[in-house]
């Protein structure tokens, strides 16, 4: 029953995350007919996160996740913990609402950013979070533009980004291939699937029941919800929809309102063979994170274990890329020539789930169904607070949840039929983007 997104990643499941983390025990998947307040579907971080402040206030909370936690995004993604939703995202809320609602669309990411530290120190969450972000640009239009971004924060937000000239980058990287940068003291990054896997271990604690291998494929709405999986069922009051590009892979369409808002986009990622603590201080001396600011970006940084970790959008096609490893292994050393001799062990992919203006899309299907989707490659902070957002939202403080609401969203052209060869198409849309 997978769907062709699924049927893609299953080539490249095993991940450095993977490899570097011991799982608990499987949770059993649903063999029962139960009845709860909220059914939440997706257990990645905006699925855990809804969940997890549900289950605090006292609400009965099932989540059912159809692989395992963790699985989707979350468990895969680059680990670059970022505030704000990026320039393009940041651009289409101010220019479709008011000020002070783009203002609180950026407070609220701030407040993102509070709450995944926050949850690192109050659940103990060991995670491996170093601070500090790097914005780069690779030619003297992209610097203009991220000279602009900076002077924009700095007034609209009152946030600061320091400039780097290509002098002032070598105190972070050892590359020569970057024009210019932004240093962001606020963002960081982190060992993705472990600040997951922490979330559902704060979420069991506080006593979501979780089901593993529970696909929910089917939707049967009304004033009491039911949602159907192969081996049983959940009645509720309230359905969360967190699947992300993989929601209406399994039997019904869950959502067939949200198909086409969102697009996925492949992006790869490979890990290298452990270089040492004095290489690896010598390559990134100050531990940031790092990405260009193209569309379809290049993003690396270090990991806790002395391993370049680096990823690159994929623009071709939907499929894991043939060569995978020698076209990233190309990629890594156009940064970092002298990186050539490490071995690559580990090499692994996903989906991003785009919007067309790069907004997050979150919203409500009549009274008692809510989504969120379209996080734009920066899901890692802003899911988990989306998903506090929802559950806040439910308890009935919906002022901030609608928010999001104003922001307007169309769907790719193509439609629902995007998500097969027109995929295609859209990717090619982004590069020739950042080529122009
Ligand atoms: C390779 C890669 C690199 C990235 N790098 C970054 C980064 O550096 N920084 C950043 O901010 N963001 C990054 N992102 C994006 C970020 O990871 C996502 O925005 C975020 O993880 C989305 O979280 P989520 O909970 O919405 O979805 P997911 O983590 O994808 O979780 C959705 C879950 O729902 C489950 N599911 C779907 N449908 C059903 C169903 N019908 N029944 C049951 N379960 C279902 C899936 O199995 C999946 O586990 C990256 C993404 C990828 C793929």
């Amino acid at each position: 029953m997978a769907g062709l997104l699924q049927k893609e990643l299953g080539v490249l499941e095993k991940s450095y995350y993977e490899a570097s983390v011991v799982r608990a025990p499987l949770c059993a998947p649903l063999q029962e007919s139960m009845a709860v307040d909220v059914c939440v579907i997706g257990a990645g971080y905006a699925g855990l996160s809804c969940a997890l402040e549900l289950a605090r206030m006292g609400y009965t909370v099932a989540l059912l996740e159809a692989h395992r936690i963790g699985w989707g995004a979350s468990g895969r993604n680059g680990g670059q913990a970022l505030v704000g939703f990026g320039a393009e995202g940041e651009h289409a809320i101010e220019t479709q609402c008011p000020r002070e609602v783009a203002r609180a669309a950026w407070d609220a990411s701030i407040d993102g950013m509070r709450l995944l530290r926050q949850r690192i120190g109050d659940y103990g969450i060991d995670c491996d979070y170093i601070s500090g972000y790097l914005t780069l640009a690779l030619r003297k239009r992209k610097s203009e533009a991220l000279r602009r971004w900076v002077e924009h924060m700095a007034r609209v937000y009152d946030y600061p980004l320091q400039w780097l000239d290509r002098a002032q980058i070598a105190g972070h990287l050892n590359s020569d291939r970057f024009v210019s940068g932004a240093y962001d003291a606020g963002s960081g990054h982190l060992h993705p699937l472990k600040y997951c896997l922490g979330l559902a271990a704060a979420a069991r604690r506080a006593g979501v029941r979780l089901f593993e291998n529970t696909a929910a494929f089917r939707l049967e709405r009304g004033r009491e919800p039911v949602v159907k999986t192969a081996e049983g069922e959940v009645r509720c009051r309230y359905v969360v929809l967190a699947g992300n590009v993989y929601l209406g892979e399994f039997g019904d369409e869950l959502a067939p309102e949200l198909r086409g808002r969102i697009m996925p986009v492949g992006t790869y990622m490979v890990a290298t063979e452990p270089m040492g603590q004095a290489r690896a201080d010598a390559l990134m001396p100050g531990r940031a994170a790092a990405s260009d600011n193209n569309l379809v970006l290049d993003y690396f940084r270090l990991s806790a274990d002395h391993r370049l970790l680096f990823g690159a959008g994929e623009t071709y096609s939907a499929k894991a890329p043939r060569n995978l490893v020698e076209r990233m292994r190309v990629r890594m050393t156009d940064v970092f020539p002298q990186t050539g001799d490490l071995g690559v062990e580990f090499a692994w992919g996903g989906f991003v789930d785009i919007t067309m203006n790069r907004a997050p899309d979150l919203g409500r299907l009549g009274n008692n169904i809510y989504y969120v989707q379209g996080f734009s490659g920066h899901g890692l902070v802003f899911a988990g607070m989306a998903g506090k957002l929802m559950a806040d939202s439910i308890a009935g403080e919906t002022s901030r949840f609608e928010v999001f609401n104003r922001i307007r969203h169309r769907r790719f052209p193509g439609g629902a039929m995007l998500r097969a060869p027109g995929l295609v198409l859209g990717m090619w849309y982004y590069k020739l983007r950042d080529l122009l």
